[in-house]
């Protein structure tokens, strides 16, 4: 775990860029002059075809990342069996095209931050690499797991803020309204920014967020961007069909 001090700046989220340079770019684009710093949550690469771009565009901005389960898979550091075979395929291409400063780079990211009042993890405080929240129940076994108010998540690529109850103790799914800021209220909170590179909310929009770390104010976003292209590539190199499809349906 690596602390920081809680900086006071708007801070760029984002996570699950899955190797797609195109979304990455338009959210760059879309959020232009409006952060500080970035804060990536893990997999940077993996099932998309632009794996050394993505890093070296993140590795060009202000950031700190995460290590993600396809970042570990695409470096030989987890057992890919459990995989599906489309995926563990996006796996061997992304480990033979890796440039070696890039997995360097990917090999050195740490599993956890802790910064002012927000804990940062790829898959849950509870299992930081692995876990999916994706209900309720999963989130409110979790709060246990982290000291600070809020959680920042990725891995399950939709967008979501898990908000805890203090006086019932019940947890509930709030779900994302885009392009409007939400005043973090002291109330412990998990939020998913929702993925830039392969969405699964049956929204194929790239997504992220906007966090100001000194108002406490989060806001989730959406932005369109040219899939085609995308797709493209990824039949050039070769990718399941099933993977370069799914990107126009956002699953
Ligand atoms: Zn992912």
């Amino acid at each position: 775990m690596r602390c920081v001090e809680n900086p006071v700046m708007r801070i760029l989220i984002i996570s699950d860029i899955h190797a797609n340079l195109t979304a990455l770019e338009t959210v760059l684009e879309d959020a232009k002059n409006q952060w500080e710093y970035v804060w990536c949550l893990g997999d940077v690469v993996g099932y998309g075809p632009d794996p050394n771009e993505c890093v070296e565009l993140l590795r060009s901005m202000p950031h700190l990342c995460l290590a993600g389960n396809h970042d570990w898979a695409a470096l030989s550091r987890l057992d890919i069996r459990t995989f599906n075979p489309d995926a563990r395929k996006a796996v061997d291409w992304t480990r033979e095209t890796l440039k070696p400063e890039n997995s360097a780079y990917l090999e050195a990211l740490p599993t956890q931050f802790v910064i002012g009042s927000y804990t940062l993890v790829h898959g849950s405080p509870r299992e930081p690499v692995w876990e999916y929240i994706l209900e309720p129940v999963i989130a409110a076994d979790n709060f246990d797991h982290f000291e600070t108010p809020y959680c920042l998540v990725g891995h399950t690529h939709q967008p979501v803020i898990y908000e805890k109850n203090q006086s019932n103790g019940e947890t509930v799914a709030l779900q994302p309204v885009y392009g409007r800021k939400r005043q973090l209220n002291g109330r412990r909170q998990i939020i998913n920014p929702g993925s830039v590179g392969q969405p699964r909310d049956a929204n194929p929009d790239a997504a992220y967020a906007i966090l100001d770390v000194e108002t406490n104010q989060w806001e989730h976003r959406r932005v369109p961007y040219n899939i085609a292209a995308v797709q493209a590539r990824m039949r050039t190199v070769g990718m399941p069909e099933r993977l370069v499809v799914r990107l126009e349906h956002g699953w």
